[in-house]
């Protein structure tokens, strides 16, 4: 029977202390790697996902580290090769869509922190990752970007431009590392059910506005990314790299022109 074999691989996601992040360390975790679940902090979401995915019988530890701080993702890789010796898989999830302002009346502070965690935080990684994949010739890192990499959103220029960033840092690193045993590659998920996006959610009218949005006509769960991302990082997924896998219901499809047009 064909099943995603992790056994062996050393895994990092950073802000899994809650939603995609969660649900995408427990599914790594079933099949047979070993996690590094991560949040800002050492907060006790982290220990807690870590708390149970050991208890269902996987293999996982708690680390903390702001993303946006180059220190303390110096720090938290440091941590991770006394822990674990090394490492062959890095899911860069945690990130923040910021406060809503149209860009005339943004504050730039704002602004930059969104870039600071969505870009950067996803840089430093990255960079720290591929210091440890180069030299054993073998790694796949997983850019989590959104829809929003390809859909404007109003109000949320610095998330989208975040986020389409990233998916030009993840195919320029794949070109930089193909030749090097090492994959790179982007998972965009469209609007999955978690804390990010719980007050659209959790609001009939919001709730119903965002399924019109969905050709599927629904919310995607954390765990249909968990599962797509395990596949991704696994060699199963041996040939796929420098591309965006879109996880979305058929968001990007457009459903409005279903009818008329
Ligand atoms: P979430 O808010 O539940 O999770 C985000 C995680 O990132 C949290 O654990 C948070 O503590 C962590 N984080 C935020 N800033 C951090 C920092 N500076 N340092 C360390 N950790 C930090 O939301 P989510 O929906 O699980 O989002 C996960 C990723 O998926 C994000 O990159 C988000 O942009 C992306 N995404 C989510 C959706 C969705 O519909 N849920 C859609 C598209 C993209």
């Amino acid at each position: 029977m064909l099943s995603i074999d992790l056994s062996g691989k050393r895994a990092l996601v950073t802000g899994s202390g809650s939603g995609l992040g969660e649900a995408m360390a427990k599914t790594l975790a079933q099949a047979g790697a070993r996690v590094a679940v991560h949040d800002r902090g050492k907060s006790a979401a982290a220990d807690a996902v870590a708390a149970a995915i050991r208890q269902n019988g996987g293999d996982a530890l708690a680390f903390g580290g702001d993303v946006s701080r180059l220190d303390d993702m110096d720090a938290l890789f440091g941590a991770i090769d006394q822990a674990f010796g090394g490492l062959d898989i890095l899911i860069n999830n945690a990130g923040m869509d910021g406060a809503r302002a149209d860009c005339a009346a943004s504050d730039p502070s704002a602004w930059e922190k969104t870039i600071a965690v969505d870009l950067f935080g996803a840089y430093y990684c990255a960079r720290l990752a591929l210091q440890r994949m180069l030299p054993q010739k073998r790694g796949v890192i997983l850019n989590i970007t959104s829809v929003h990499e390809f859909i404007p959103w109003e109000g949320y220029s610095a998330y989208t431009s975040a986020k389409a960033g990233l998916s030009m840092f993840t195919k320029t690193l794949a070109q930089e590392v193909a030749g090097d045993g090492i994959r790179i590659l982007a998972l965009a998920p469209g609007a999955i059910r978690t804390p990010i996006n719980a007050d659209v959610w959790q609001d009939p009218k919001g709730l119903a506005d965002l399924d019109e949005k969905i050709a599927m006509g629904r919310l995607g769960e954390p765990a249909e990314i968990g599962n797509v991302a395990a596949f991704l990082v696994s060699d199963l997924a041996s040939y796929v790299t420098g591309t965006t896998v879109a996880v979305d219901g058929g968001m990007l499809i457009y459903p409005e022109f279903r009818h008329g047009g």
